[in-house]
Formats: C-alpha cells, structure tokens, sequence
C-alpha cells in the first residue's frame, strides 16, 4: 500500500526564530497525535535555516523528515552559491525537490538540469521529490497530458530501478500554485492516473503502483479531504499554508484519514 506523504515547502518564508518555532509546534503536535503513524511528513525550510530546523526535530526525536528545497547535481567545486546532496546529507537532510515550478519558470531550470539533480539526489541516498505540472496556456491548449509526460520521461531518464523506492512525484499544475485555484479533485485524479501510467511505461506496473503521487496547488485545511480522497493522490506539497502550523496539520490529518490505496 502507499502510505501518503504530505511536505511543507516554506520556499523563501521565515526567519531564525519562526523557523524553530514552527517546527516545533509540528513536531509536538505530530507526536501527539501520532499523525506519522498513517502518513509520511516532511517540512522544507529554506537552506540557511536547515540546522536550525533540524536541531528542533532531533531533541524532539521527531520523525518529520528535513527536507531541502533545491540541489546541485554535482559533488563539489567552484559553484558559486550552490549545495551538494553530500553537504545536504550532512546537514541532516534525508529529502529534496527537485523539478519545482518557481525553479523551473522563475529561475528558468530546465529538463535536463533537472533530470541531473534528480539522479544526483538519488545517486546519494536522498529521496526526491520531482515536481510536474503545466502552465494555464498548456492546459488551454489541451497540453497538459503531454506537458506532464514529457517532464515525467525527462526528468526521470536514466533512474535505475533500484531507486524508485525514494522517489515521490508532486503534480502541481502551475496555475494553481499560490494563485488559491484549484484543479477539482476529478481533474487532479485524472492527470495522476496519466502519470501513473507514464511511469509504468517507464518502470513497469508494479513499480508504478508503488511510486507515491502528491497533488499540490493552493491545498488547504477546507479543500484537502476531498483532494487526498481521491485513489491515485497520495498526499500533497504544500506552500502557503505549510507556513501555518494549524493549516498544515490539518491537511496532514485528512491526508492520514484517507483511505488507504495501491495493492
Ligand atoms: C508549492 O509550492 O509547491 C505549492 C503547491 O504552493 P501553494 O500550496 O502555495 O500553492
């Protein structure tokens, strides 16, 4: 079965002291509760405030997995500004995005590029997170099947199989990120069970039924028990309202009462 696997991408949000704060009010009421019992839970603050975040989990002994937003493909050298999985690992990181829309259309990062993060990550024992989605003209255009296959073949090209088990797709239509529109739960369902059969083109049926689908675009606490109901989303990556830990909980909860789905 596919336990679902919500994240929290903090993107460029917070400071220091919020950082802590917030983790640690998810940590405590996560073990609280025992949301981590029925679903899989990580939080991805901004890199300088990695060790801050992750000095809050480890005294908590929570098991919030510590995520980073970004990744240089290669090991190390003169790449002025960028993080390697090494450092990330390091720094206690166990998962990463790679592939997110603002990386993609804001910074201009392209398929390839992406691709070379998502192996490197890989390669180096993190698990990922590939990031698809297409842009409102695609979808107009009637291209988001295509759009979403392209960036999953891509993306993934040259994953050995012997990896899969640490990688984690996010569909997050790029009109829907931060704009508070949603893809209704039946057009999100659709486009994950095209994904999932992109990935069995890839990797086989049974590989592909094991692969984890997020949904992410505008999820909140009201609309998430809907979205994480459906049989092909198996969790969501969560922008703005990750930045609340109430929000953020709430949606961890509907994602952990869904049923449980795959074989
Ligand atoms: C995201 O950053 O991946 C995202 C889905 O953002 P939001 O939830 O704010 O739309």
């Amino acid at each position: 079965m596919r336990k679902p696997f919500v994240g929290g991408n903090w993107k460029m949000n917070l400071n220091a002291a919020a950082s802590r704060t917030l983790a640690d009010d998810l940590a405590r009421a996560i073990a609280t509760d025992r949301l981590d019992q029925a679903c899989d839970i990580a939080i991805f603050p901004p890199f300088v405030y990695i060790r801050h975040v992750h000095n809050v989990l480890r005294d908590r002994s929570s098991s919030v997995m510590l995520g980073a937003q970004d990744v240089w493909p290669e090991p190390s050298g003169a790449f002025t500004g960028e993080v390697s999985a090494a450092m990330l690992k390091d720094c206690g990181v166990s998962v990463v995005l790679t592939g997110h829309s603002e990386r993609r259309h804001v910074i201009g990062e392209g398929d390839e590029l992406i691709n070379r993060k998502t192996r490197a990550a890989l390669d180096a024992g993190l698990q990922v997170i590939l990031c698809i989605g297409e842009k409102l003209e695609e979808r107009t255009a009637g291209q988001t099947d295509a759009v979403n296959e392209r960036q999953l073949r891509a993306g993934l090209a040259n994953v050995p199989a012997g990896h899969l088990n640490r990688l984690t797709i996010a569909y997050e239509p790029v009109w829907a990120i931060g704009t508070g529109k949603n893809a209704t739960p039946a057009d999100a369902q659709d486009a994950h069970t095209k994904c999932r059969a992109v990935l069995a083109s890839l990797f086989g049926a049974d590989a592909a039924g094991r692969i984890r689908i997020q949904y992410g675009g505008s999820v909140k606490g009201s609309n998430a028990g809907e979205l994480m109901t459906q049989p092909d989303i198996d969790g969501g990556l969560i922008g703005g309202a990750s930045l609340k830990a109430e929000e953020f909980l709430s949606i961890v909860r509907a994602a952990a009462a869904a049923p449980a789905k795959g074989r």
